[in-house]
C-alpha cells in the first residue's frame, strides 16, 4: 500500500551531514515507525515519503531551517549538574540531556565546574545541512488507538 495520511510507516535511515560524515543509522537497531500526516517527523521528510511504497528508497536533503534550526550564538547556560538527566563523568564536547521547562533537551557540555556545568543549548545538529537516505520497510493502516494518540505504537514507535 502507498504512504498516505493515517498510515504507519516503518523505515530505516542513514543520516549524514551533507557532503560529510555519517551521524547515525538505524540499520543496526530497530527501524523508525511514525504515523504519516501528523507532523511527527520533519515536514520535508514527510512530504518526500508521501505516496511511496515498501521497498522504495529515497534521499532527502534538509537545510538547518528544515531540520534542527540555525545555531544561535550565546546559547550558553550555566546549570546545576544535578539538573542533568545524564549521569556520570562530564567532559567538554559531550552531549547530555538536561531537564528544562520544555522537557528533556539535548545540549553540549562547554565547561565543567564543581557544582555547575556550562551548556551550549543549541541542538547538536543545529546549523547542519543533513541528508537522510531512507528505505521504506513497511506501510500499514494505523489502529484506532494510534490515531487517537497521534503517533505510532510498537517497534520503532511509542512504547507505553
Ligand atoms: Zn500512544
Amino acid at each position: 500500500m502507498q504512504i498516505t495520511k493515517d498510515t504507519v510507516v516503518t523505515f530505516h535511515y542513514v543520516l549524514t551531514e551533507l557532503e560529510g560524515d555519517q551521524i547515525e543509522a538505524s540499520y543496526d537497531v530497530d527501524p523508525m515507525a511514525y504515523l504519516h500526516g501528523h507532523q511527527n517527523i520533519f515536514p520535508l521528510l514527510e512530504s518526500a515519503l508521501e505516496g511511496k511504497v515498501e521497498g522504495d528508497k529515497l534521499s532527502v536533503t534538509l537545510t538547518p531551517a528544515d531540520a534542527y534550526g540555525e545555531r544561535q550564538e550565546g546559547n550558553t547556560q550555566r546549570v546545576p549538574i544535578k539538573h542533568l538527566l545524564t549521569k556520570g563523568r562530564l567532559k567538554p564536547g559531550m552531549t547530555v540531556k538536561v531537564n528544562t521547562e520544555q522537557g528533556a533537551r539535548d545540549a553540549t557540555v562547554v565547561k565543567v565546574g564543581l557544582k555547575n556545568v556550562d551548556l551550549d543549548t543549541n541542538h547538536p545538529l543545529a546549523g547542519k545541512h543533513l541528508q537522510f537516505d531512507i528505505e521504506v520497510m513497511g506501510v500499514r493502516e494505523a489502529t484506532a488507538e494510534e490515531l487517537d494518540h497521534g503517533h505510532a505504537h510498537g517497534i520503532g514507535g511509542h512504547q507505553h
